[in-house]
């Protein structure tokens, strides 16, 4: 905890917890908080005592203050008292430094107990306890009261000041969209929130300010940030939550080059701020083809902290290499590639049917694994079927030396670098090869702008409905197949590619975004083969298309989680452990049980009967 330079002193106190030093030795200092440990030897008492910005012994001595030492034989942990006295040196041999203030204690005259406090469910004076999500959950005043939390929330806290820096440093203004909007498509269900108003009709809480934010850039604001909640109705997993925080901007006149310059010069100064210890491992950040990334690390978030990339292993093998899965695999159209373990080559039996059992329930039909032996053999079940020949094309290709483990998957491309790529993590993870400390930023960008669904007969937009499109493919959205409202796979829109771009950090994606589409005419085109009739299109997007007839500026954005950056910044995976008061996995509040049944008055005026669940739990 971090000790602060602005002057908190108020009537209780005159420090906090966290400030005093042996510069203040004989001076008389109040201080207040909570009791974080009590030591009783008899005449003397020890107290830990706490608040956010650190922890200060108080020493009660029956001979100097009886008062003082009745009142303090009271007080239990997590006890509010405050306390007045002189600060002195620590006896030598006896000061702290884990403690910042562990040169020195506060001789306690006087002792008060503000409030008493039951004995917590858990401790929170042990940073090792282990304890149960869902009573941190439940109880996450006094989880947040221990050290590691409020680290946590503060590291946040940081972040989110860093991020308004440096946007008002480069000309952005802030402004609050509305929560109580109309659907906007993200592609998650909506939450929904009757109109008592109007009965029978809902509003949506925004998936994102994506509209509003672009309404602005037409209204000419020209520069645009938000922090916003965003809401999406969505099955949780460990990095999603129904309410979520994103740094959300938009900018006018830009093109790719230039809105990404910005995002990358703002992460880089947010991530300075906030983290200064954290090394970024490459700047500028690298910037991948979204191909080339699914080609080299089967990932559209590649951790970058590691190599082990994967390799092709077609032309090692050709049309005829002697194992027949591989050889109908590359016949079929499909890809054999691999990725290279550096000295697992002599892993056990059980860590690689392990690895097996993992690339299985990846999706992959099986895992073949192949060893580098001294002198170059290959070793492994289907070793015996490939010619000396090809086994050193193989290793080649693998760029493998003795000792190391080479790891193929043969299967449809999609497959094939999905659960590589996922391998390459858990390989990684393994061998412990990613630096923990470092932050490793990249770009992927120029998305495929859509992909074919065949049930609907329709492109979907891969990412965001209003991603523009690169200028060189513009002609693949305007050379129409036929009538515009028929939609074919053979649409040379297929093949366009989209001025959309992620950052990724250490392997997680942090945000995304793109350059829109702002002429109306391409606008219409896109939804059209996304599948949106023109009354759908007014009905859904009525308010962005008729702005765009009024001058839209070129314009694009991005938006970057901030749970995620805060969580990756502090160390964690899931970002409930850099929320102040996450819901659990089915979307329950613990602490303030909600949700929970509308009382009968809300229902009368809303006009609103649940059908198929009882009306009352
Ligand atoms: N609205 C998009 C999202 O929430 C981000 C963007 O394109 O700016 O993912």
């Amino acid at each position: 905890m971090s000790a602060e330079t602005a002057p908190l002193a108020t009537p209780y106190r005159t420090h906090t917890c966290g400030q005093l030093r042996v510069d203040d030795d004989g001076a008389d200092a109040k201080l207040a908080g909570w009791v974080h440990r009590r030591r009783d030897y008899g005449k003397l008492i020890f107290i830990d005592l706490r608040d956010r910005h650190g922890i200060t012994q108080v020493v009660v001595d029956a001979a100097d203050a009886p008062e003082a030492h009745a009142e303090a034989s009271k007080v239990r942990n997590e006890f509010v008292i405050a306390v007045e006295g002189a600060v002195a040196r620590r006896q030598p041999g006896t000061e702290n430094a884990k403690l910042a203030t562990g040169a020195v204690e506060l001789q306690a005259r006087r002792v008060r107990i503000l409030n008493e406090a039951k004995t917590p469910p858990f401790y929170v004076n042990d940073p090792d306890a282990p304890i149960d999500e869902s009573i941190r959950l439940r109880y996450r005043y006094l989880d947040i009261r221990r050290e590691a939390m409020a680290r946590r929330l503060l590291l946040r806290s940081r972040l989110v000041q860093a991020i308004r820096e440096a946007h008002h440093a480069h000309g952005f203004v802030e402004v609050e969209t509305p929560n109580l909007i109309k659907s906007t498509p993200e592609g998650a269900r909506d939450f929904i929130v009757p109109s008592r108003l109007q009965p029978g009709t809902v509003y949506a809480l925004p998936q994102s300010p994506q509209q509003l934010k672009q309404l602005l850039m037409v209204a000419g604001v020209d520069r645009y940030f938000q922090i916003a909640r965003c809401f999406r109705d969505e099955d949780l997993r460990g990095d999603r939550q129904p309410e979520f925080t994103q740094l959300d901007l938009e900018m006018s006149f830009v093109d790719e080059d230039a809105v990404r310059g910005f995002i990358e010069q703002m992460v880089i100064e947010v991530t300075r701020a906030t983290v200064p210890e954290r090394p970024i491992r490459q700047i500028p950040f690298p910037v991948f083809e979204y191909e080339d990334a699914m080609e080299r690390f089967g990932s559209d978030k590649p951790d970058l902290r590691f190599g082990v990339e994967l390799f092709d292993l077609a032309p090692a093998l050709g049309a005829s290499s002697g194992f027949r899965v591989f050889d109908e695999t590359l016949a079929g159209g499909g890809r054999v590639k691999g990725i290279t373990a550096p000295g697992m080559g002599g892993v056990s039996r059980r860590e690689v049917d392990e690895l097996t059992e993992l690339a299985k329930r990846f999706g992959a039909r099986g895992l073949v694994h192949l060893s580098v032996q001294p002198g170059g053999e290959l070793h492994g079940p289907i070793a015996k079927f490939l010619s000396a020949e090809t086994q050193a094309a193989v290793r080649g290709a693998a760029g493998a030396s003795d000792g190391d483990l080479i790891l193929v998957v043969a299967d449809k491309q999609e497959t094939t670098n999905d659960v590589l790529g996922r391998l390459r993590n858990e390989i990684a993870a393994r061998l412990g090869l990613a630096d923990p400390n470092e932050l490793a930023y990249c770009w992927v960008h120029h998305f495929p702008m859509y992909q074919w669904d065949a049930e609907h007969r329709r492109w979907d937009a891969t990412h965001n409905p209003f991603s523009g499109v690169v200028p060189e493919d513009e002609p693949l959205l305007t050379t129409l197949s036929g009538d515009l409202d028929v939609r074919d796979p053979g649409d040379p829109a297929g093949r366009a590619k989209a001025m959309q771009y992620d950052v990724a950090l250490n392997g997680w994606e942090l945000g995304g975004g793109s350059v829109r589409i702002w002429k109306p005419d391409l606008l219409a085109r896109s939804f059209n083969l996304q599948g949106y009739t023109v009354e759908q299109m007014r009905e859904r997007f009525g308010a962005i298309l008729e702005a765009f007839e009024y001058g839209a500026p070129p314009h694009g954005g991005i938006a970057l989680g901030v749970d995620r950056w805060a969580a990756l910044l502090s160390f964690q995976t899931n970002i409930r452990e850099v929320m102040a008061f996450p819901k659990t996995q089915s979307g329950s509040d613990l602490m303030l049980e909600a949700p929970s049944a509308p009382d009968e008055e809300q229902y009368q005026e809303l006009g609103l009967r649940f059908v198929g669940v009882p009306e009352k739990r």
